[in-house]
This record gives structure tokens, C-alpha cells and sequence, in this order.
């Protein structure tokens, strides 16, 4: 589903990305963690091309994002990312947040898009709130928002950049409820976070980077038992 080879990034003379290299399966539940700098956020955002890349190529699906011939809008349509702060559109309804890009820039029909934003809304407990604007919801229910939002688009692909880390600790396990569902429906998703419980249940593999590089790729029960590297053994002790 995604094949990355030889990745890098640099901004100007800092190397954040030094060359990671891994696929993820389709289906596969994929946790990243790893200290505060470490490029967490660069890794994620090189698969939906939020930022380009300065070495090394990308695949989705077969097809090569890297590829200077490739539709960035297309790779993003296929590629929902859920942030930290949500980003949601402030003036927009709940409703109309979910709707936007599905009629503008896929062309569906108001109302296709509107039964399947209800559905959606459904599934993520907030159907009541879809004339709600934003700012009258909760951290919470405005991550679920964001959720649903980036589904709407039926991606293939769903990335998470620390999407608890914004909100009130009794808020934390309403969205982490709401992840957990979507991977039990086979979605693909990659979610940078320090939640070690959810990724302990949740992941199928925990990729721990480090100084640039992918220091570690294991199953959970692998990882939390037994991390291989002083690096990761040291993160783990800081974090439990
Ligand atoms: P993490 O998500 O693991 O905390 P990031 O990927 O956000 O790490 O950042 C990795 C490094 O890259 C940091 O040193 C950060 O300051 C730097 N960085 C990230 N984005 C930019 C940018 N747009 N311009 C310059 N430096 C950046
Ligand atoms: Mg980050």
C-alpha cells in the first residue's frame, strides 16, 4: 500500500530524514513514535507530499508520488491526514466541514455527500452536532469532526500527527475509541503518537525513529518487550 525507499529530507542544511526505507501493508496499523524532533512529523508528511521530499521515492497504491509527473491534489484526495490542532474551517457547519471537499473537488452531488457525511457523523458518535460550528464543540468532538472529515473522502490511506496530544486527557479516549474502530474496519494507518497503550493494542508494528533514521520496526509485542536499540530502551523508560 505504502513503499518507501531510501526517504529524505533536509530544510536547508539540517538532515531530518537520512534515508528510511519500509513498506506498510495494506490494512496494517502502523504506530510511530519517537523523541520530540526526531522527524515523526517529516516522515508523515512525505507520504502525502505536505512536504517534498529531497531524496528517496514514495509509493501509494503503486503509484509513485515522488514522481515529478504525479497529481499532488489526486495523491492528497487518496491520503487522509488528521492533525495535532484539527484544522478544521471555522465558518463552516460541522456539516459543511465534512461536505466541502467531496462536492468541490471530487464533484459529488450536495446530497450524496451530505447522506454520507450524516453516516459518517454517525459512526463517530456527532450526527447531533452537524449544524454545529466548531467552536461550540469540545477538543474532543472536534478531532472526531476532523476524523470524519478526512474519511469523507473514502481515502485509501489514513495518517494521524499526534491526534491526542491537543486535548484534555478526559477527551483523549473518546477519539482513541474512534481510531481503534476505523482499524478494526481494515483501514491502512500510519498515526505518530505518544499514546503507548493504544499503539501496544492498536498497532500492528511501531516504528521507532531516531536521529534521522527508522531505528527500529517491530511488532508491538516485540517492541514494548524487548526494544533492540539503547535508543529505543532509554525512550521507553522516559515514557512508561
Ligand atoms: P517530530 O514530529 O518528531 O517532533 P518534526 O518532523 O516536526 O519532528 O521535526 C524534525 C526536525 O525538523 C526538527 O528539528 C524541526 O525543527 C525541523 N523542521 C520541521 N519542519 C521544518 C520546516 N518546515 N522548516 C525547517 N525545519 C523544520
Ligand atoms: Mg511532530
Amino acid at each position: 500500500m505504502i513503499k518507501i525507499e531510501g526517504l529524505q529530507k533536509s530544510f536547508g542544511k539540517l538532515e531530518v530524514l537520512k534515508g528510511i526505507s519500509t513498506t506498510i501493508e495494506q490494512g496494517q496499523v502502523v504506530a510511530i513514535i519517537g523523541p520530540s524532533g526526531s522527524g515523526k512529523s517529516t516522515f508523515l508528511r512525505c507520504m502525502n507530499l505536505l512536504e517534498q521530499p529531497t531524496g528517496g521515492r514514495v509509493w501509494i497504491n503503486g503509484q509513485e508520488i515522488t514522481d515529478t509527473k504525479t497529481d499532488i491534489m489526486k495523491v492528497r484526495q487518496d491520503v487522509g491526514m488528521v492533525f495535532q490542532h484539527f484544522h478544521l474551517f471555522p465558518h463552516k457547519t460541522v456539516l459543511e466541514n465534512l461536505t466541502y471537499a467531496p462536492i468541490t473537488v471530487k464533484g459529488i452531488s450536495k446530497q450524496a455527500a451530505e447522506q454520507t457525511a450524516k453516516d459518517l457523523l454517525q459512526k463517530v458518535g456527532l450526527l447531533q452536532k452537524a449544524n454545529e460550528y466548531p467552536t461550540r464543540l469540545s477538543g474532543g468532538q472536534k478531532q472526531r469532526v476532523a476524523i470524519a472529515r478526512a474519511l469523507a473522502m473514502e481515502p485509501s490511506v489514513m495518517l494521524f500527527d499526534e491526534p491526542t496530544s491537543a486535548l484534555d486527557p478526559e477527551m483523549v479516549k473518546e477519539v482513541l475509541e474512534v481510531m481503534k474502530s476505523l482499524a478494526y474496519t481494515g483501514m491502512t494507518m500510519a498515526i505518530v503518537t505518544h499514546e503507548m497503550g493504544f499503539a501496544k493494542e492498536v498497532a500492528d508494528r511501531v516504528m521507532f525513529l531516531d536521529g534521522g533514521y527508522l531505528v527500529e520496526d517491530a511488532p508491538p509485542s516485540e517492541f514494548f518487550v524487548a526494544p533492540k536499540s539503547a535508543r529505543a530502551q532509554e525512550f521507553l523508560q522516559k515514557m512508561l
